[in-house]
């Protein structure tokens, strides 16, 4: 072993969905929405001079994006930190606010990137087991000592939303701690502890651009907190990356909150059809996590959720299944058009 090998940090990342690079699949892996973002977004990367925005560096300040979103959300601009998508942002958050011997508190089954941050910033953390119906107990986080919290609502992979009165619970439990609340999928479960963020100072939501509007590949993510919340997150984040937003994403991002109805829409489809195909697996003898999210999380009575996905990929028809504890005999699969959940209906059929 090389001298310099004792000195490298070593880390197990975390593994993202697959990306396969062509275009005849279904791809259910991602949680990518099915539509494309609003014809403004198409509108305003066209419009844009990129001779002159690609030769300079972007705006450090996001000031563009922060007013468009101080505005979209009634907060003030300085209570709002923006992201290259909500990972930076949850990421920037652990490393900010999780700097305490105790213990940092999330569910056993969650978003798994957070023990991932959790080890590389060398954060204690402690895994709270959800119940038997992957349910977070309220109480299990009112004990005091811990260094923070981090709560996805809705919970991902599971999908299962939490109303906000239990995440206020929460909340309040820990008033001398961060509580962090990951609210990527909330545009599809119409609950949100937002409003929340003038009753408590030590409440920060994160949101992303990368599910209901449309724009993984933009990676554009924020969070909305108190003033002081923001500005530590701006000098971690300043004290790494200068400019994290690109000039393009920026603009788009500004295009796709002033296209509402078009936003709107289309998470209204995508709901619509998540209901439909909560019925059609449950008729194919799957049991189905309720779901408030772009995705359903489900477990088959027969046959294997790794056969299923194995069975699946070979028709070009990819959903993700995760090697976890407690999680290994389920799927989630994202809510692509109707026309792609009709044809892994039909796969299903074939396959089971
Ligand atoms: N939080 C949760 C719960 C997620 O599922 C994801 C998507 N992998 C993210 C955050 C990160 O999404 P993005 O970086 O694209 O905003």
């Amino acid at each position: 072993m090389p001298e310099w090998e004792k000195n490298i940090r070593k880390v197990d990342p975390y593994v993202p969905g697959e990306q396969p690079q062509v275009s005849d699949v279904i791809k259910l892996n991602t949680n990518e929405n099915p539509y494309p973002p609003s014809p403004a977004v198409i509108k305003a990367l066209e419009e844009m001079k990129i001779e002159e925005s690609y030769r300079k560096y972007p705006d450090p300040t996001a000031k563009s994006l922060k007013n468009t979103l101080a505005g979209y959300y009634g907060v003030d601009r300085d209570r709002i930190f923006i992201g290259s998508g909500s990972d930076d942002v949850l990421a920037i958050g652990f490393l900010t606010f999780f700097n305490s011997d105790q213990p940092v508190l999330f569910p056993d089954v969650t978003y798994s990137f957070y023990p991932v941050w959790a080890k590389v910033y060398g954060i204690p953390y402690e895994e709270i087991p959800l119940d038997e119906g992957f349910v977070i107990n309220t109480d299990d986080y009112e004990r005091g000592n811990c260094g923070g919290v981090v709560i996805a609502n809705p919970n991902a992979p599971t999908g299962v939303a939490m109303d906000a009165k239990k995440v206020e619970k929460i909340i309040a439990a820990n008033r001398d701690v961060i509580v962090v609340v990951d609210e990527a999928y909330a545009d599809y479960s119409g609950v949100s502890v937002l409003p929340l963020i003038d009753k408590y100072d030590n409440l920060v939501v994160v949101r992303t651009f990368s599910k209901s509007r449309a724009m993984a590949g933009a990676r554009i993510g924020f969070a909305i907190a108190g003033k002081r919340l923001i500005k530590a997150m701006e000098d971690v984040a300043q004290s790494i990356n200068s400019y994290p937003i690109s000039s393009t994403s920026l603009a788009a991002a500004v295009a796709s909150v002033g296209d509402d109805k078009y936003f709107r829409d289309r998470i209204e489809d995508v709901i619509r059809t998540r209901a439909r195909t909560v019925l059609e697996l449950k008729r194919r003898g799957f049991s189905v996590l309720p779901s408030g999210t772009n995705f359903v999380f489900v477990t088959h009575a027969v046959k294997s959720a790794v056969d299923i996905s194995d069975e699946l990929r070979l028709r070009n028809i990819y959903v993700r299944h995760f090697s976890l504890p407690r999680i290994d005999n389920y799927l989630r699969i994202t809510i692509g058009t109707d026309n792609q959940m009709n044809d892994l209906f039909a796969a299903i059929d074939e396959i089971i």
